[in-house]
């Protein structure tokens, strides 16, 4: 277990792609998984950019069915086939994503040589991975939608201290000891549930679009990294259409919700000076960063460092 993930921004705008900021998509690579949370349009263009590679998509995690949020998929689909991608493909949606799929699968006349498996999900649902689960949350939009929480399993530490202590020197069999396995140093019997000392496993959540909720708060809580829509800024709040969120609500939701830090996606177009973004969310939320499309990072024991 690598207990490391790393994740990039693919898309980080609102609404259309403009030449900086392409549409909602992010991709997350843990233990030699990659995962993919929603696919704006012409977003294949981005991940050839990112270093990450369309092939070795395992799962794509969908929001909801609003343009902006999968016109993507179609592309993606199709560069995949052209390269040759034989492994199987699996989706997931919040309700009816099996008709938008096979809608979109069904247009033209391109072969796609894999398996695509498509798996409708309702809040509180989970998928599970290789020592990861990713678990659907309810948010609050209009259409169907669902948020996602990433989470990597705890794991162990040797209570090395005690070691010390106790006079045990290290051996290669403390390894046996984190996988779970009773053994013996020096005619001495070490237990697991004695010498090791449990690690928070890591959290990633993205919640897509939708105003402040709640909910989202209760099941965010805590996180390492908190993705969120916020598509303007509260004043000008009257022009948009409710079922989003401001800066200040995101910012108050990581507050309340005490996330590591947090992260504003989802900007609108409208916004070129992103100064004023984010200083009215780190009066609220300091450790706020304005995502852009490209940006890095890397997750590492409730520790956050920018990749290049
Ligand atoms: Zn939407
Ligand atoms: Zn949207």
């Amino acid at each position: 277990m690598t207990a490391v993930f790393d994740f990039v921004f693919l898309g980080t705008g609102a609404m259309k792609p403009t030449p900086k900021r392409f549409t909602s998509s992010i991709m997350l690579r843990y233990n030699g998984e990659v995962l993919m949370f929603d696919v704006g349009e012409g977003i294949q263009i981005r991940v050839g950019q990112s270093g990450f590679s369309p092939m070795k998509v395992d799962k794509i995690f969908i929001t909801h069915f609003h343009g902006d949020h999968f016109y993507g998929l179609p592309g993606m689909i199709f560069t995949m086939a052209k390269g040759g991608r034989t492994k199987k493909l699996r989706i997931y949606g919040p309700p009816r994503a099996k008709e938008f799929v096979n809608q979109i699968m069904t247009l033209g006349y391109g072969h796609v040589p894999f398996e695509i498996e498509v798996n409708e999900l309702n809040h509180d649902d989970v998928v599970k991975g290789k020592n990861y689960t990713v678990k659907a949350f309810r948010t609050d939009h209009g259409p169907p939608s669902i948020g996602y929480l990433f989470r990597e399993e705890d794991s162990f530490n040797i209570d090395s201290d005690r070691m010390k202590k106790e006079g045990i020197k290290s051996s290669p069999k403390f390894r046996l000891l984190k996988e779970g396995k009773t053994i013996e140093i020096d005619g001495k019997k070490l237990e697991p549930s004695e010498w090791l000392i449990p690690v928070k496993g890591d959290s990633f959540a993205y919640t897509g679009d939708t105003k402040y909720s709640e909910s989202v708060a209760e099941y965010v809580k805590g996180v390492t990294v908190l993705v969120h829509e916020s598509t303007y800024l509260e004043k000008d709040g009257s022009q948009f259409d409710r079922g989003h969120s401001s800066v200040e609500d995101a910012a108050k939701l990581a507050k309340k919700a005490k996330v590591n830090t947090l992260f504003l996606i989802h900007i609108s177009p409208r916004y070129m000076d992103l100064s004023v973004l984010k200083d009215a969310a780190i009066k609220i939320f300091p450790q706020t960063y304005i995502s852009r499309d490209l940006d890095k990072w890397i997750v590492k024991k409730n520790k956050l460092v920018q990749s290049k």
